[in-house]
């Protein structure tokens, strides 16, 4: 949930002849158009928003076409191709993508507000905050602040896996930018293979929850994380 100035980097970068190439992942070109900021190159993973739906794997990769050919000579060289049906499923997905990255941006920044309120969580990282360290650049740089979010329990990683079953609308998973809420934890899932004073050393709390907010009613998701925070001490019913 870290925030680069883009327009910034991309100056620096060119300023020792070196390209800026922006994953988009998170932000998405609804919310983020790094291209317009300097950038050279975007990558996006198509897999998390862009197809949307959890059920297909991709990757694309957006910028002016003397870097793209390069890329694509070298995909042509290397076999690597997008299978059919997942090639149809992310075309599908994208459609959608405008409708679903609204409402998750409006949700997100309504969980945001609510966990920041609540005596359980101790730190919550999201760049629509004001409480967010480069919320300026955020707003600066972003048309909306995106699906995704994290939080940190008081009471270390034990309170994580206390919290986390008890929750019934999210998805435990590695996964984000579905149309279904995930939630996971970083230190079993993209920074299982740091160490945890390297995790320390990156700002990543060992009781941080990463949860990306799908398209469900924010109402429900929130009534949903209220009971799994409040219920402590009493047996997960799942
Ligand atoms: C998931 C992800 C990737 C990797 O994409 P895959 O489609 O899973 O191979 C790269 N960058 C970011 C920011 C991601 O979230």
């Amino acid at each position: 949930m870290k925030i680069v100035d883009i327009a910034r980097l991309s100056a620096a970068a060119h300023r020792y002849g070196a390209l800026a190439v922006v994953d988009n992942t998170l932000a998405t070109p609804i919310n983020q158009r790094p291209l317009e900021l300097g950038a050279d190159l975007v990558i996006h993973s198509a897999t998390k928003f862009l197809g949307g739906h959890a059920d297909a794997l991709g990757g694309g990769v957006c910028g002016p076409s003397d870097l793209v050919n390069r890329i694509y000579h070298f995909r042509e060289i290397n076999g690597a191709c997008l299978e059919p049906m997942s090639a149809y499923l992310l075309l599908r997905g994208m459609k959608t993508l405008h409708l679903r990255v609204r409402q998750q941006n409006e949700s997100a920044m309504r969980i945001a507000r609510f966990l920041e309120s609540h005596s359980r969580v101790a730190r919550v990282f999201y760049p629509g905050l004001a409480a967010h360290e480069n919320h300026d650049i955020a707003c600066r740089q972003m048309t909306g602040f995106g699906g995704v979010l994290s939080f940190a329990l008081h009471g270390g990683f034990e309170a994580v896996k206390e919290f986390l079953p008890r929750l019934r609308y999210a998805n435990l998973a590695a996964n984000l930018g579905a149309v279904e809420t995930v939630a996971g934890p970083p230190a079993t899932t993209s920074h299982v293979e740091s160490t945890p004073e390297e995790r320390a050393a990156s700002g990543i709390p060992e009781a941080l929850i990463r949860y990306s907010v799908g398209i469900e009613d924010a109402d429900d998701l929130i009534a949903d994380l209220e009971q799994a925070l409040d219920s402590r001490g009493e047996p997960a019913s799942r």
